[in-house]
């Protein structure tokens, strides 16, 4: 086993929180809408309802999607949205020779994708009795289309998609029980998700259990896997140059019908809208999943994540993130669209890193 290398100490503190971020996953009880319909004459083909694992899933679903919309041998489409759905969607049409329009009413910094976590783990999409029979097939082309779509981002200036040591520390041993899960809140039904069992699982690395002469932390039990994940700063960045210096073209717009679609000239349209679709589209198999971040002040020299307590902690270029996680986030998260950070939230998770941090005696080493 690699001995881990010394670590830089965290500077938790509360007063150093800089940000909150807040929004919602985009859940789709059906799975992800990949479906086409008709409006007027224009073909519109969906691309939405990514839950927890858009980052992971955009360059596979977008390819998919890319790959109906030629199927009418466009010379020009529009593109709904500028998340990461709809941006990775744009790329893909471009890169498929077409002209490409983005509308939205939102750039991607302000989009609920560039509120999330950002790292790689391509979670389940869908409640296991919804599912549809094909769901995990089309879900592992999509990861595994997604991950070589990510290779020449990697190793570029600033770091768009990089890689770090993730711990995940316990007091408790890895195999004991776990224990009861929280009831859930507001007296919601605790949802079953369709499992995606081991598919994939061979493109995420496993973690290595740390022996007590390695284990750099002062906590019990550690493991570590190396893990990949976004800087979304430079990654958005980087997006939005590409699709510009092909001759994309983005108009800020608001739609509120579907019937607006039509108005449209391209005639090939890929909607992604997000958790919008609950509402424009009245897709009522969307199911809100709230979930905030916390970024600290960036600390460069920090170059790993843990995970412990139900807190996850990740330094990324634009700040150290905290995110709180686990069955008891869940519980309170699940159906659940309020969009107003927490402070309260915010401060008890930094609170674990902060105390964590403390326990070493000077610089974690
Ligand atoms: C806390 C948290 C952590 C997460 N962590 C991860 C992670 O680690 N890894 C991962 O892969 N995923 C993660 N996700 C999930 C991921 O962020 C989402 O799946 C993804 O952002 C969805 O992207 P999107 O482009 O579909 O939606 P959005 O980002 O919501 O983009 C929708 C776009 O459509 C536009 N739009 C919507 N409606 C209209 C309209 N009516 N008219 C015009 N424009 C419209 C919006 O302006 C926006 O541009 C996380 C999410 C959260 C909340």
């Amino acid at each position: 086993m690699d001995r881990p290398p010394a670590l830089m100490p965290i500077r938790a503190h509360t007063d150093r929180i800089y940000d909150i971020k807040c929004c919602i996953r985009p859940f789709r009880s059906k799975g992800f809408n990949l479906g086409v319909e008709q409006i007027g004459d224009a073909m519109v083909i969906h691309n939405y309802g990514h839950h927890g694992s858009g980052w992971c899933l955009s360059w596979g679903s977008a390819d998919m999607q890319v790959q109906k919309a030629m199927s009418k041998s466009p010379k020009k489409i529009a593109v709904i949205g500028s998340g990461i759905i709809g941006l990775t969607s744009a790329l893909v049409a471009q890169r498929a020779g077409l002209d490409v329009t983005i509308y939205t009413r939102e750039l991607l910094p302000r989009t609920r994708s560039y509120r999330a976590n950002g790292v790689w783990g391509p979670g389940t999409v869908a409640l296991a009795d919804e599912a549809p029979a094909n769901l995990g097939e089309v879900w592992e082309q999509m990861v595994r289309t997604s991950w070589k779509y990510l290779r020449p981002y990697m190793g570029m200036a600033g770091n768009p998609v990089a890689w770090v040591d993730h711990y995940a520390l316990s007091d408790t041993p890895f195999d004991a029980p776990p224990p009861p899960l929280p009831p859930m809140a507001n007296g919601v039904e605790r949802p079953v998700f369709y499992d995606m069992g081991n598919r994939a699982s061979d493109i995420d690395s496993k973690p290595q259990v740390l022996t007590p002469d390695v284990n750099p932390f002062p906590v019990p039990y550690a493991t570590r896997a190396t893990k990949l994940f976004w800087n979304f700063s430079e990654y958005g960045h980087l997006l939005t140059q590409e699709f510009y210096s092909a001759g994309g073209k983005i108009v800020m717009r608001d739609f509120h019908s579907p019937s607006e679609l039509a108005h449209l000239p391209e005639k090939v349209i890929i909607n992604c809208p997000g958790y919008a679709a609950h509402d424009w589209w009245k897709d009522k198999a969307m199911i809100p999943v709230r979930g905030q971040t916390e970024w600290m002040i960036p600390q460069p020299e920090v170059n790993y994540g843990f995970t412990y307590r139900n807190v996850e902690c990740r330094s990324k270029s634009d700040g150290v993130m905290v995110i709180a996680v686990g069955p008891g986030q869940f519980a309170k998260s699940w159906r659940n669209s309020n969009e107003t950070p927490d402070r309260a939230e915010a401060e008890g998770a930094v609170r674990v890193v902060e105390e964590l941090m403390s326990r070493f005696s000077g610089r974690p080493a």
